[in-house]
């Protein structure tokens, strides 16, 4: 697939459990096979984005939160780091799904932060699943990851089904009014590592 940032191969990932198919944006040979089918594993340490689905940020280019901008800006590091992959994990909304996502963005928009929105609707802060989403890295082939995240929580449970994190490469969006407050709650609840909130 050609886009804007350069060349990627797709491949669809179909779960047992998930609805919708989980994606991966593969550069430089990662996710090849050999003539027998099989898997060419990477032994080397490759830059990777394991990205949950935001549609009104991917695809409407919300400014109430950086997932957007996260999202192009890895696809832009990868093809420019030459190699890498994408996984794109349709777990929208922080795992509770676009509806009640809204339902959040109307509560937050009463005054609380998003921690609090989702714990009020009865979700837990943070319901995204990253064991999937290691799983389809590990069938890339990959075995050694330097990650595009600024959420330490990520790295933790990515690392599992032998892989290994060897850097953790931040990804930074500069706020802007429409996010700050979100962004600020990301740090000081959820333990991103953010500079400039
Ligand atoms: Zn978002």
């Amino acid at each position: 697939m050609p886009t804007k940032f350069g060349e990627f191969t797709l491949h669809a990932y179909k779960s047992l459990v998930d609805a919708e198919p989980h994606l991966a944006l593969c550069c430089g040979g990662i996710g090849e096979r050999d003539d027998k089918g099989a898997t060419i594993v990477h032994n080397e340490p490759v830059l990777v984005r394991v990205h949950s689905e935001c549609l009104t940020g991917d695809i409407f280019s919300s400014m109430r939160c950086d997932c957007g901008q996260q999202l192009n800006d890895a696809m832009y590091m990868i093809q420019a780091e030459g190699k890498g992959a994408v996984v794109y994990l349709r777990q929208e909304g922080r795992g509770i799904g676009l509806h009640n996502k809204l339902k959040a963005y109307s509560l937050q928009d009463q005054g609380l932060d998003t921690v609090e929105a989702n714990i009020e609707l009865g979700f837990p802060p943070d319901k995204r699943d990253y064991g999937i989403g290691a799983q389809i890295l590990r069938d890339l082939g990959l075995r050694k990851l330097r990650v595009l995240t600024n959420n330490p929580k990520k790295v933790n449970r990515l690392e599992v089904y032998g892989l290994q994190i060897v850097e953790q490469v931040p990804i930074q969006v500069p706020p802007n009014e429409a996010n700050r407050s979100y962004l600020r709650t990301k740090k000081e609840k959820l333990g991103h590592l953010l500079d400039e909130t």
